[in-house]
């Protein structure tokens, strides 16, 4: 993303958090197109669902790199004017995962710096397990930091490399940080994509004429018509320029770690991710979960959005109509204010509404993604049975999500993940629902194929490819000290 702290500060400081997982950004990134900045545009539009926080770009005309950014959607974010600004061949974008309520555009990405090596932009998706250790090292050394972002300590690290080429320092300073990257660098006259040896995040490499794209999902290359060529392998640096490609890989073997996430729940269904359909696995969750966790229903219904795809594999193994038994309202901004009104479940109610001509009299299977907290599936339960369902049974496409992620997805801390603390039972019990069923572990692996093994899931077994953060508590009390420094900097 690459904020390694905003997590744990809205845990801490008891700000509104939706919940449901929230992926930590997307990145977009062009070389040797005429209008970079507006087909940057473009890819952000289409890999918004990845962060809704704040957006940017960063272009260069090949003398000097110009960034925009602010908070909000992509949308509102840029006007003609302001893209009209962003002249030149090359450039990157972001979009940032939203966080409720304070301003963060100290965070927003690309940030750009200027250096002895030149002007260079970076924007990240994904999460530096080792940030905070560089970090304090670079402070002892007198670096001044401008946000709490993780992804500037690559910044600093590279303003100081004394390595004889642009190249070279960008590789020496990626191959200092460790965990999940995905960066696009921009400097005057080259675009830079890098990710981690094990592949936590999708990156990937396109053309569109003569111009080459990379982004995180590959929906963003099809609104712009561009072609999808191949994965940027896992650890390695390719570099794009008017030489050409030229790839690097500066990295150890590593074992691979793609997140099986992506694939449950965060990347749009229309894209392919690690080479693979999303749409495809989805549905196959869905129906394995109903292989896994059949019963006796008269009605599918998915939790939209993404729940519709595993709630079509699981109606179609199961041979139960699928219904859309809820509507979500897609038109809820981040500005919606609550009013002081005790209406029963009022923030369900804003993004979804039962149909009750669907549900009344039903034996209903409720298929979701994922479950965190429990809260708000609780509320969709008690929404389904007011509208007239006879029996609520809740059917989730992946398994019970006992751990937290270092890997660029906001989780809560462990105890406040449901199923960390309570049994398949309880959580069914908390949910005030007839029946509950997971997907196993062996069904998800089972849903993403003959590359199960490539694929990172510590979210569910409590076991980490690469070393986390050394105690969680002191990993949010850094976090909270660097929010309030950033804050009072304001
Ligand atoms: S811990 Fe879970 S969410 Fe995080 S990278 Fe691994 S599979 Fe993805």
């Amino acid at each position: 993303m690459g904020d390694l702290y905003c997590a744990a500060i809205r845990e801490k400081s008891g700000l509104k958090m939706h919940d449901k997982f929230k992926e930590e950004c997307g990145v977009f990134g062009i070389f040797g197109h005429p209008e970079a900045a507006n087909m940057t545009y473009l890819g952000l539009y289409a890999l918004q669902h990845r962060g809704q926080e704040s957006a940017g770009i960063a272009a260069s005309n090949l003398k000097d790199v110009v960034v925009s950014k602010a908070m909000g959607y992509v949308a509102d974010t840029f006007s003609g004017e302001t893209l009209s600004a962003l002249q030149g061949s090359v450039a990157i974008g972001h979009v940032r995962y939203s966080t409720a309520g304070e301003s963060k555009l100290a965070n927003a990405q690309p940030i750009l710096i200027d250096c002895a090596h030149g002007q260079v932009a970076i924007c990240h998706n994904g999460n530096l397990v080792n940030a905070r250790e560089l970090r304090d090292q670079l402070v002892r050394q007198g670096s001044i930091f401008q946000s709490s972002t993780d992804t500037e300590v690559v910044l600093h690290l590279y303003a100081r490399s004394r390595a004889g080429s642009v190249e070279d320092a960008i590789v020496e300073s990626v191959s200092q940080v460790q965990g999940a990257f995905s960066f696009l660098l921009l400097t005057k006259d080259s675009l830079v994509a890098v990710r981690d040896p094990h592949g936590f995040r999708p990156l990937a490499l396109g053309r569109l004429d003569e111009a080459f794209v990379v982004c995180s999902e590959t929906c963003a290359m099809d609104l712009i018509g561009a072609t999808y060529i191949r994965e940027i392998e896992p650890g390695e640096v390719l570099v794009i320029s008017d030489s050409g490609l030229r790839s690097i890989k500066p990295f150890g073997p590593a074992p691979l770690a793609h997140c099986v996430f992506e694939h449950v729940y965060f990347a749009r269904p229309d894209s392919y991710v690690f080479g693979m359909s999303v749409n495809e696995v989805r549905t196959n969750l869905g129906r394995i979960l109903a292989r896994e966790q059949r019963i006796d229903g008269d009605v599918v219904v998915p939790v939209p959005d993404s729940g519709v795809c595993a709630a079509m594999g699981y109606a179609d193994e199961a041979g139960i109509p699928l219904r859309m038994g809820l509507i979500r309202n897609h038109y809820v901004g981040r500005t919606f204010i609550q009013p002081q009104s005790s209406i029963r479940h009022f923030g369900v109610k804003v993004k979804l509404n039962p149909v009750r001509s669907i549900l009344e009299g039903k034996r209903v299977v409720l298929v979701d993604d994922s479950i965190v907290r429990g809260t708000t599936s609780r509320k969709i339960v008690r929404m389904v049975r007011a509208a007239g369902a006879r029996e609520v049974h809740v059917r989730i496409s992946c398994p019970p999500t006992i751990s937290p992620c270092y890997y660029g997805v906001d989780t809560p801390q462990r105890a406040e993940l449901i199923a960390a603390t309570h049994s398949v039972e309880g959580i069914r019990d908390f949910l005030e629902a007839d029946t509950l069923g997971y997907l196993s572990l062996q069904g998800l692996l089972t849903a993403v194929g003959s590359r199960s093994g490539s694929f990172c899931r510590s979210c569910y077994t409590g076991v980490y490819p690469v070393e986390s953060p050394r105690d969680e508590q002191g990993y949010l009390q850094l976090a909270l000290k660097l929010d309030k420094e950033s804050v009072s900097q304001r």
